[in-house]
């Protein structure tokens, strides 16, 4: 079998929200962010093994992706999203028994339009300027909603992964103004929130990245492994020049393996001359460019050809792979893929 795996463990990610849940107050709903497909992992095994560790609460970005997650937990547990109430949703919405998180007055408007008594949520902008209402949008609406359905009222934190920020105050502040006093629930925090302290937990905490083993959450228990089987291995002599654009030359006698994965799996190909791969505890490096489905590694330092080839695990964390390419674990889980074998350890 060419297909690369894909091991994710589930008790790893039960293990991390219940780090993050017991990292806030005992009055703190502790909600799971599964937007995303679990940001690549599986949104509904990943969504069963968090409700059977506790979670009662499940945000995703879309109608769609609720949908979906609605199907696969059944009708119990409330699920929030992001996006709100687009054109179109209103049947997903009620079928699926979603909660949108309203980001505009015209949010408002389709949502009454379309399903007057539906519970809904608001998102308000505290300074982001990404998605929510502003201070006097709220402020002229306010009064209506909370007498309504409303079930939640939430912002989201610009800069909560880096606790130094002044940024982090400010947008405190700024929600504190717009929502104190409501007497409707209040969420302001993700991962990076929940650990700026008790200021930031308010009603209820939304992590998402810290359950997947990801930075910010320095404690994250790892959650994925990428093993990649070897197709062949060959010998290449010193001169020789190996893949695309003939870009690596051998410096000396090699021995190459050609393994299963390329930039189409999530191996981005800015990774070319720079990832390492791990058999064990031996590092072997690749060599010439990635391709779409292939990498050729350098096995010389193995004493047999190996069978797989681990580009994430123990000695390579998502966040590793990112730093190599300045880019975050974030985008490193949401590129793997489909093309996985996903097997779902300790389920
Ligand atoms: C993605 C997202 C989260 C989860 O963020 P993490 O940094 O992954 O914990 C929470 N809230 C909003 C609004 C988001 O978009």
């Amino acid at each position: 079998m060419a297909q690369a795996q894909l091991l994710i463990d589930l008790s790893a990610v039960q293990h991390n929200w219940r780090a993050l849940d017991a990292a806030s107050g005992a009055s703190v709903q502790t909600a799971a962010t599964i937007k995303a497909d679990a940001y690549g992992l599986g949104a509904d095994k990943v969504g069963h093994a968090l409700a059977r560790a506790g979670a009662r609460r499940f945000f995703v970005a879309l109608a769609e992706e609720g949908a979906a997650l609605r199907a696969a937990l059944g009708p119990d547990l409330p699920i929030h999203v992001y996006g709100g109430h687009m054109e179109g949703d209103a049947p997903l919405i009620a079928e699926a028994a979603l909660v949108p998180m309203l980001n505009s007055p015209a949010q408002v408007l389709r949502h009454r339009a379309a399903l007057p008594d539906h519970p809904f949520g608001v998102q308000l902008d505290s300074g982001m300027n990404r998605l929510g209402m502003e201070a006097d949008e709220w402020q002229a609406l306010a009064a209506d909603l909370l007498a309504g359905e409303c079930r939640l009222v939430m912002s989201h934190l610009a800069c909560a992964d880096e606790p130094d920020h002044a940024m982090n105050a400010r947008q405190l502040a700024e929600f504190r103004r717009m929502t104190d006093g409501i007497g409707v629930p209040r969420s302001l925090s993700a991962t990076g929130g929940v650990l700026l302290g008790p200021d930031y937990h308010f009603d209820m905490t939304r992590p998402g990245i810290g359950l997947y083993g990801g930075r910010p959450f320095a404690q994250a228990r790892p959650v994925v492994r990428v093993s990649i089987p070897v197709i062949q291995t060959r010998l290449v002599r010193a001169g020789e020049s190996v893949g695309y654009g003939n870009s690596f030359v051998a410096p000396r006698d090699m021995r190459l393996a050609t393994i299963s994965a390329g930039y189409a799996d999530g191996v981005h190909r800015a990774l070319s001359g720079k990832v390492t791969l791990w058999h064990g505890d031996t590092p072997c490096k690749l060599v010439g460019r990635v391709s779409m489905d292939l990498l050729t590694i350098d096995v010389s330092a193995l004493p047999d050809d190996p069978e797989m080839l681990d580009l994430l695990g123990p000695h390579q964390g998502v966040d590793d792979l990112a730093d190599l390419i300045d880019t975050i674990g974030y985008e490193i889980l949401t590129s793997l893929g489909p093309r996985y074998r996903r097997i779902y350890q300790n389920q």
